[in-house]
């Protein structure tokens, strides 16, 4: 039987045999996904959204039949148009007792989900309330945002350009600051580029939706350096503007990686710098924050290379003294999944220095970190 479906007119009878029978273009099947997609969100069943529907269309005198398996064609093309969205929820209890423990916090939010995206997800949300308190309450009509590198750096950033849509109540302007060079070695591994920061510009520039201007400040670098080069380097044109406006980045994001082979960048420079590696092994390092080692014991001074970065831990401290904010997110290993609690533990109970303001963990290392 041909397709007598013709659309967008109301009074036409339109049965369809074909399991293709919508056309993606077509504007009434566009109206039809919203449907479908609508009911869902107020909480129905897919089997009871086939009869909302047709009782809905009825009503419109749109006169079309929908199948059983109609809905779900609906909401799977919905989904797979990236428009449908999952708000991941938040842990209250453990969020409160991790601000119990560690009142130095200015915010916690502990994310029931161990999907990177959904911590990513609230990680962004936490930068825009960031945003908005620097547009409200320090009433700045520019503010410098700092992003280290990092797969979930990444997601979180492409996130935030979704969040910052059509929002007014941020900062007219918006620099967005790399804070570290390029980490990676080789260009074989196919993922290069996504871990660095001076990538993550992409989601904001010329972004119709922001209400915002956007600028970037990247660093190109090189992300493992000697501290000959790291000095030179400094001084070079292009680089030494990036580090006098350092004092006056006001936010900070970043994640931690932690340490084992393959899950933090650093194993990579195993090859490259072995007498570096066997330092941090020697110093018990956990992981790295913004590609610093964190570790448990002091590292040998003056180790023979340096992470070209805008600021070293000790800086970041020291820019948490002069108000800036310092969010970390914290996901399960990208690589392993496992929980990142031990470089979160070594962070949050470093008493000799500051290095995070707000914190966005997992539930199941807010466990661990509650337990320990
Ligand atoms: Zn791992």
């Amino acid at each position: 039987m041909a397709n007598k479906r013709q659309t967008g007119r109301p009074k036409d009878k339109q049965r369809h045999e074909s399991s293709h029978r919508w056309s993606h273009g077509d504007p009434l099947f566009q109206q039809l996904v919203a449907m479908a997609c609508g009911f869902l969100t107020e909480g129905n069943p897919p089997k009871l959204i086939q009869s909302l529907m047709q009782k809905r269309l009825k009503e419109l005198r749109i006169d079309i039949e929908i199948t059983r398996e109609d809905p779900y064609r609906f909401i799977a093309y919905a989904a797979s148009q990236k428009q449908l969205r999952f708000i991941p929820p938040s842990d209250f209890t453990l969020t409160e007792q991790l601000k119990a423990k560690y009142p130095i916090l200015q915010s916690v939010k502990v994310v029931g989900s161990n999907a990177m995206d959904d911590i990513a997800y609230h990680g962004a949300a936490a930068v825009k309330d960031l945003l908005r308190i620097h547009y409200a309450v320090k009433s700045k009509s520019k503010v410098r945002i700092g992003f280290g590198g990092g797969y979930s750096s990444r997601r979180l950033s492409r996130a935030l350009a979704e969040l910052l849509q059509q929002v007014e109540d941020v900062p007219s302007t918006i620099v967005f600051h790399a804070l570290a060079g390029g980490f990676d070695l080789d260009d074989v591994n196919a993922h290069a580029d996504s871990t660095n920061p001076n990538s993550f510009w992409s989601y904001f520039v010329d972004n119709p939706g922001h209400r915002f201007e956007s600028q970037f400040m990247g660093l190109s670098a090189p992300g493992l350096v000697t501290w000959e080069e790291a000095k030179y380097l400094r001084q070079l044109r292009g680089i030494k503007e990036v580090f006098d406006k350092r004092e006056e980045v006001e936010i900070i994001v970043s994640s931690a990686g932690h340490w084992g082979e393959g899950h933090t960048q650093y194993m990579r420079y195993e090859k490259a710098a072995p007498k570096f590696n066997r330092a941090l092994v020697a110093a018990e390092c956990v992981g790295d924050v913004l590609w610093h080692p964190v570790t448990r014991k002091k590292m040998p001074g003056n180790p023979a290379l340096v992470p070209m970065t805008l600021f070293t831990l000790d800086e970041v401290s020291e820019r948490i003294r002069n108000n800036a904010r310092v969010l970390l997110v914290i996901g399960p290993c990208g690589f392993c999944g496992e929980s990142k609690n031990s470089i979160l533990r070594a962070i949050l109970d470093d008493g000799s220095r500051k290095l995070v303001t707000d914190l966005v963990v997992d539930a199941r290392c807010a466990l661990e970190i509650l337990k320990g």
